[in-house]
C-alpha cells in the first residue's frame, strides 16, 4: 500500500537505525481492541505477540483510570500522594509475605538495572549469572547481562552465562539438579576470575531462551545454591507476571519460590509505561540506606492509577483463571497439530504463554530456523502476528493478550496448520 510505503520512508528519514521492524512487508497498525489489531487497510489481525496489552488493547478500565487521574493530579515521589501507597499495598498483597517493599520506575530495563545494583549492594559481590539467551534490558548494566543482544553487544566482565533448563534438548532425568549444576559452575567460574558472586537473574518461564516452563520445583535446588554462595535470586517477571502463566499470579509462584528481588514491567500498566521492583526489606535496605534513588516518572499517580486498574481488571474479569483454562485448550490444540506436522518437535507452555519448537527432523531435534522465519511470514499472511525465540531462533513464541478467548483458538491454530501445510512441513 502506497500510504504505508511513504510512512516507512518518512520513518527512515527521522528515526534512529537501531529500531528493527517485523516482517518483510511491515505491518502498519492503526487500532487495537481486545486481542485484535487493525492495519491501515482495515485488515484485522490476531495479536499472538503482546504481553503488554495483557487485559486487551485499549481496555476501557485503564483508559478511564488514566483519564480520571490525569485530570486530578500527576506528580512525583518527593511529595506524599495516595495512589502510590494504595497501589503498593495491593501489589505486595499479591506477593509472598517475605517481599515487603516496592519501588517504581518506567521500564523493565530500569527495574532490572536497579535490581542488579541492589543485589550488588546486598551481597558485596559483582558477578551476575544469566541464561544463554537471556534478555534483561537496554541500560548499560542490563544489556551487559543480556546475551540475547548478540555479539554486537559485549557482555560485562562480571556476567557469566549458564545454560537454560531446556527439558526438550537436555538429556537428563533431573533437570532441576542439572540446572543447579549450571549455577554451581557459573559461580565457580566467577570465583576463578576473582569476581564475587552477587546473584542469579532469571525470567522464570525463560521466554527468550525459547519458553521453558519446566515443572514445579525445578528451580528450587538452583536457588539453594545461589543463597549458599551469598547471592540473591532476581526474578524478572516482565514476561511471566500478572497472571499470564495461569497457575499462579507470578511466574516464580509456579516453581514454589520466594525470590529476593522481583522486577515487573510490560503488562503492569497495560501500555502505560510503569515498572517496579519488589524486594525483601532487608535486601533493599543494603542499597537504600546509602544510595538515594529518584525516578521522575516512576510511581507517578497516573501510572499508579493505570496499574491499579490492571489489578482490578485481572480480578474482576478472572483473567488469571481464564489464562489457565484457555491456555490449556490452546496448548492441547497445538499439541494435536504436532501429531500431524512432524516439523513441530515440541509444544510447551503455562497459561497463555506457549512455545512451539520447529525442527527439520523430530528424531534428531535439529532446529529449523529457516522454517520458523518462513512460518512467521505465512502466519502474518493469515492475520496472526507473533515472533520467534530461543538460542536457535526456531521457537514460535505464542503469547497473546489475556483477552484472547476460545473463539480465537481456531484462528491461531488453523493458521499454523495452513502455514505448515503451505510450506510442505
Ligand atoms: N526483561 C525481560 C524478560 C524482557 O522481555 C524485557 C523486554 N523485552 C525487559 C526485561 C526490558 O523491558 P523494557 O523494554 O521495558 O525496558
Amino acid at each position: 500500500d502506497a500510504g504505508t510505503r511513504e510512512l516507512i520512508e518518512r520513518r527512515e528519514r527521522v528515526l534512529g537505525e537501531s529500531y528493527r521492524l517485523f516482517y518483510r512487508s511491515p505491518v502498519h497498525l492503526v487500532r487495537g481492541e481486545g486481542a485484535h489489531l487493525w492495519d491501515a487497510e482495515g485488515r484485522r489481525y490476531l495479536d499472538m505477540y503482546n504481553n503488554v496489552a495483557s487485559l486487551g488493547h485499549c481496555h476501557p478500565a485503564v483508559i478511564d483510570a488514566v483519564d480520571r487521574q490525569m485530570r486530578m493530579l500527576n506528580t512525583h515521589t518527593r511529595y506524599v500522594h495516595e495512589t502510590i501507597v494504595d497501589y503498593s499495598e495491593r501489589l505486595l498483597a499479591t506477593m509472598p509475605a517475605e517481599l515487603g517493599k516496592a519501588m517504581y520506575m518506567c521500564t523493565g530495563s530500569e527495574a532490572n538495572d536497579l535490581a542488579m545494583r541492589v543485589a550488588r549492594a546486598f551481597s558485596g559481590g559483582e558477578g551476575i549469572l544469566v541464561t544463554r539467551e537471556a534478555y534483561h534490558g537496554t541500560s548499560d548494566l542490563t544489556s551487559g547481562a543480556s546475551p540475547a543482544l548478540g555479539s554486537g553487544q559485549p557482555l560485562a566482565a562480571t556476567t557469566r552465562i549458564i545454560e537454560a533448563p531446556d527439558a526438550y534438548r537436555v538429556d537428563t532425568d533431573d533437570i532441576g539438579h542439572w540446572f543447579a549444576d549450571q549455577v554451581r559452575s557459573g559461580i565457580a567460574d566467577l570465583e576463578l576470575s576473582g569476581i564475587r558472586f552477587a546473584g542469579l537473574m532469571i525470567d522464570s518461564i525463560f521466554s527468550s531462551d525459547g519458553v521453558l516452563p519446566g515443572t514445579r520445583g525445578m528451580l528450587r535446588e538452583a536457588v539453594e545454591v545461589v543463597h549458599a554462595a551469598g547471592g540473591v535470586l532476581i526474578a524478572d517477571e516482565v514476561q511471566p507476571g500478572f497472571g499470564r502463566t495461569g497457575e499462579s499470579f507470578w511466574g516464580f509462584g509456579r516453581h514454589g519460590l520466594v525470590p529476593d528481588l522481583v522486577t515487573l514491567g510490560k503488562p503492569m500498566g497495560n501500555g502505560i509505561p510503569v515498572s517496579g521492583l519488589v524486594a525483601r526489606p532487608e535486601v533493599l535496605a543494603a542499597f537504600s540506606d546509602s544510595i538515594p534513588y529518584f525516578n521522575t516518572f516512576g510511581g507517578n499517580p497516573v501510572s499508579m492509577a493505570a496499574a491499579s486498574a490492571v489489578l482490578d481488571t485481572i480480578q474482576s474479569e478472572g483473567l488469571q483463571q481464564h489464562s489457565a483454562e484457555v491456555g490449556a485448550e490452546l496448548l492441547a490444540a497445538y499439541a494435536d497439530l504436532a501429531d500431524r506436522h512432524p516439523a513441530i518437535g515440541d509444544v510447551r507452555g503455562a497459561g497463555l504463554f506457549i512455545g512451539c519448537e520447529l525442527v527439520s527432523d523430530p528424531a534428531t531435534k535439529q532446529p529449523d530456523r529457516g522454517l520458523a522465519l518462513a512460518v512467521l511470514e505465512e502466519l502474518r499472511s493469515r492475520g496472526v502476528l507473533t515472533s520467534v525465540a530461543g538460542p536457535h531462533g526456531n521457537v514460535l513464541k505464542l503469547r497473546p493478550p489475556l483477552a484472547f478467548d476460545r473463539g480465537d483458538i481456531d484462528w491461531a491454530v488453523g493458521a499454523l496448520d495452513d502455514s505448515l501445510t503451505a510450506l510442505g512441513a
